[in-house]
């Protein structure tokens, strides 16, 4: 059985719903602090919090669990700036319960959902693994600790990880029936359908002066059901090797936020107020990230290139999730 820490989340139910269509048995451990039960469609479900020891190691007592996906992390960048101990607290001190809780369970394959903030302002473009890593706030750096203390724990207990590190996460499943919501939202594509659906005046632009084809920011949007298929590929990987190894996971090409805006409009039919503010402090102008190691060793074929296609998956969950 597959344990999904998070599986009520964007990313992590994605993967509950891919892990059970391949074949495999999930049980999900969520504390819905920031999860919704209602995205718990497949496998068994666990209320739960890392943070309570003694709860987590009765459902390793329950649950015969071979492998951890762990998702359960704060993200929100600005707030890990002005709150960095929530973000230290849940990001750091809670992984590390879940490790300690796995070993003495003697369960040792790990899949950690990590991300391209760890590599910080990028040298060059687009990032590969072997990139530095020096992140510019608390959040990146409490997922490269992470990354640090999984090196550690392989050496030490023979814990075996596979590293994900994402790029922006976006669009939704096919089905229409799970998607992206958080509260408070701060990402880029659902403010835009925010605006397209009438529930925002406007969207605004942070920062039309970079040094970029339009002015705007580029970044990477990796579909969320080609993160759900890499996941597959990893956990196959590891079961396979036995071996660490770390992947990013981006479509390889860039989009601005005017271009993203533009697709919007375009997928929706829809019109909208589009406002340019001052830059959002601590945004590099580009991120595009190579997928060519998760490619090649994984087999992983990501299908979501096209942005309008990621917007329409999107735009179907995002009026699903607004019905009256
Ligand atoms: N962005 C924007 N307006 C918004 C939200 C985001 O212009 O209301 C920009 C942001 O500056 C960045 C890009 O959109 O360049 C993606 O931001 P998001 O917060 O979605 O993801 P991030 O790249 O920060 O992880």
């Amino acid at each position: 059985m597959i344990l999904i820490v998070g599986g009520a989340g964007y990313i992590g139910s994605h993967v509950n719903k891919a892990l059970n269509e391949a074949g495999y048995e999930t049980v999900i451990l969520d504390n819905l602090s920031y999860g919704h039960k209602e995205a718990v469609k497949w496998g068994e479900f666990c209320e739960c919090d890392l943070s309570n020891i003694d709860d987590v190691d009765e459902m390793f007592n329950k649950y015969d669990i071979n492998a951890v996906m762990h998702f359960s992390s704060f993200i929100d960048v600005g707030e890990s700036v002005t709150n960095p101990e929530k973000y230290y607290n849940n990001n750091v001190v809670n992984t590390m319960n879940l490790l300690h809780v796995m070993l003495d369970h003697d369960v040792k394959k790990f899949i950690f959902s990590s991300t391209c903030a760890t590599y910080g302002v990028p040298q060059s473009i687009p990032l590969t693994e072997a990139h530095p890593q020096s992140p510019i706030n608390p959040y990146g750096r409490t997922k490269l600790m992470v990354e640090q203390i999984l090196k550690d724990y392989d050496e030490a207990y023979g814990l075996k990880s596979i590293i994900l590190r994402y790029f922006n996460a976006s669009g939704a499943d096919e089905s229409g029936i799970i998607g992206e919501s958080h509260n408070p939202e701060t990402h880029l594509i659902p403010l835009i359908l925010d605006a397209a659906i009438g529930k925002r005046d406007d969207i605004k632009i942070y920062g039309t002066d970079y040094d970029t084809p339009d002015g705007t920011c580029i970044r990477d949007y990796i579909h969320v059901t080609d993160l759900a298929s890499a996941h597959i590929k990893a956990l196959e990987y590891l079961t396979e090797n036995n071996t660490s190894n770390n992947f990013n996971l981006g479509n390889g090409h860039g989009f601005s936020v005017r271009e993203v805006i533009d697709s919007v409009k375009n997928v929706t039919g829809r019109e909208f107020k589009v406002s340019e503010i001052e830059r959002r402090p601590g945004d590099p102008a580009v991120l595009i990230g190579s997928s060519k190691k998760a490619e090649d060793l994984l087999g992983w074929i990501p299908e979501y290139g096209d942005i309008d296609d990621i917007i329409r998956t999107a735009w179907t969950w995002h009026q699903e999730l607004n019905k009256e």
